[in-house]
């Protein structure tokens, strides 16, 4: 008889890790799935010429003492594990304009923030006012989000039909003051007419209450959360892909690996993408109206990622983040196509721990459609599946990394010459990792015309079927962390848990 867990996690990502650690906690034998042999999903790292590299996570928001993320990392030990650097609090990310040379700073804290906005923007004090304090209510309005619980949907349903774009140009007529304050819409995948003005918000909120760099890599939140789960008497395995989910008329059971093995449990919880969820779940309880409500959402759009080792003690280390801009492209770069991409660039230094005040790496991210890489769509290639691509592939996968050294150069000259060695992730790779259909950056896409559908709830129509993860509230270490107290609360008291987080030390 096959041994049966309280709670089966499908997917390792940081979502399912969080719940697999939290129920783990609060009393429930848990086992997480996962199809690569590195745990993480976009927390894994990797590492060329001996250096290494996040393969998504740069930054995070959050972490000052009390701050929401700190509070969840306190209760699961975590806080005293993670070796942490927090960036300038004079401006963690830097939004620059290749048009005029002109750079601006985000700073920490928004006493801090609004300040150096004002200095650059004197004329728009009481536009930058407004937007702070309209950003901080907003997010009062989410409870999770706050630690809190209780109450429900009513008080977000107002302000989630509030267009980002829209309501910055309500704001303030000048035009640089808005592309400033949307410079970092990289970490949203903002998109003009679409991007709720709440996804802006709970974002860009965490990271001007604090913004951390995790030395040596996001692999060592998993690592933490393994181990987590492994000491409250939970299973993980890995190379462990899962390809159905069953039961009966009433409720699932099992499910079933690509190698023909079975796992039962009383409840499952999905970090997998809703589509593939759906895809996998043999229920009847699952119509077809559910199944095509859930196919027909877009997701956001890929990525391309340079990652450069620099030659040693040649490029000084910046302690922030760069968001570079060619003319009109802070909210255009997501729309790039072939003949004018890249349009922008986040651009993201490490420092090299035996040379302090020298970057040993940069991570160089920027937006870019699946579809250039239909020649290869077929083809799969992941450490643990290894496949190839061909030459093409790599000739066109320069290609693209020269344009967007170009680009880059264009605000640090010396960066291409200081280059040892690069390489380079596409919309494939990011894909073929964590099994979404396109590589899509960050899963669905909210929009603020249809809110409430693209806002998934994490329960299902499959009583013990359960979602988590960047698709269902909100993507990110902050977005995927609220969410997995959303779906642990279907286990256990929320209060009780909530309580226990606050009071964490
Ligand atoms: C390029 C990039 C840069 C980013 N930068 C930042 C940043 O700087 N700061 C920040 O806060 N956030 C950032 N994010 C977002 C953040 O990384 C994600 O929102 C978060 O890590 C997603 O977690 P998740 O729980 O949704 O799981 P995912 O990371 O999506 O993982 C899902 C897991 O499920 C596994 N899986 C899939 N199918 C199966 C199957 N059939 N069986 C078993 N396992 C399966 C996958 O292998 C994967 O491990 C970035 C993301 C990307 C892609």
């Amino acid at each position: 008889m096959l041994p049966e867990y309280d709670i089966i996690i499908v997917g390792s990502g940081l979502g399912g890790l969080l719940c697999g650690a939290i129920l783990g906690k609060e009393g429930f034998r848990v086992c997480v799935l996962e199809k690569n042999r590195q745990y993480g999903g976009s927390l894994q790292t990797f590492s060329r010429d001996k250096t290494l590299f996040d393969s998504g996570v740069h930054y995070i928001g959050g972490l000052a003492p009390g701050q929401t993320l700190e509070q969840v990392f306190n209760y699961l030990g975590l806080m005293d594990a993670l070796k942490l650097q927090q960036l300038d609090v004079d401006g963690f990310d830097r939004i620059f304009f290749l048009e005029d040379g002109c750079e601006y700073a985000l700073a920490q804290g928004y006493d801090r923030f609004a300040a150096s906005l004002k200095q650059a923007f004197p004329a728009e004090a009481g536009a930058i006012d407004q937007y702070c304090s309209t950003i901080r209510e907003l997010c009062s309005k989410f409870p999770m989000y706050n630690l809190r619980s209780g109450e429900g949907m009513s008080g977000k349903e107002t302000v989630m039909g509030i267009d980002t774009l829209r309501f910055l140009q309500s704001i303030t007529r000048n035009q640089r003051l808005q592309e400033v304050l949307a410079g970092n819409n990289f970490l949203y995948a903002g998109q003009p007419d679409k991007t709720p003005l709440y996804v802006h918000a709970l974002v860009v909120n965490s990271y001007i209450e604090s913004a951390w760099k995790i030395l040596d890599g996001g692999s060592q939140i998993t690592k933490q959360l393994v181990k987590l789960i492994r000491s409250t008497g939970g299973d993980l395995f890995n190379h462990t892909e899962v390809v159905k989910l069953e039961g009966d008329k009433e409720r699932l059971t099992m499910v079933v690996t690509k190698d023909g093995r079975l796992f039962r449990a009383k409840h499952f919880i999905s970090n997998l993408h809703p589509k593939r969820t759906v895809e996998i779940t043999e229920s009847p309880l699952l119509k077809t109206a559910y199944r095509n409500r859930i196919n027909r959402l877009a997701d956001t759009v890929s990525s391309f990622c340079l990652n450069a080792v620099l030659k040693p003690g040649v490029v000084r280390y910046l302690n922030h983040n760069y968001y570079l801009h060619q003319p009109g492209a802070v909210w255009r770069a997501v729309e790039a196509t072939p003949d004018d991409w890249p349009l922008s660039a986040g651009v993201f230094f490490t420092e090299d721990g035996s040379r302090p005040g020298y970057a040993e790496s940069v991570s160089i991210l920027t937006y870019m459609s699946a579809g250039e890489w239909d020649p290869w769509k077929e083809s799969f290639n992941t450490d643990s599946q290894q496949g190839e691509r061909g030459a093409d592939y790599h000739r066109l996968k320069t290609e693209k990394a020269e344009l967007l050294l170009k680009l880059v150069s264009a605000r640090f000259p010396e960066l291409v010459e200081a280059i040892s060695s690069y390489s380079c992730a596409t919309p494939l790779s990011f894909r073929d990792y964590i099994g979404t259909e396109d590589g899509s950056l960050y899963g669905i896409a909210k929009d603020y015309r249809n809110p409430m559908a693209t806002y998934l709830p994490t329960r299902t129509k499959v009583p013990n079927l359960f979602l988590t993860g960047q698709n269902v509230l909100l993507h990110g270490i902050l977005g995927v962390t609220i969410t997995a107290l959303t779906t642990c609360s279907e286990f256990v008291l929320v209060e009780g848990l909530l309580n226990k987080i606050r009071n964490a030390t």
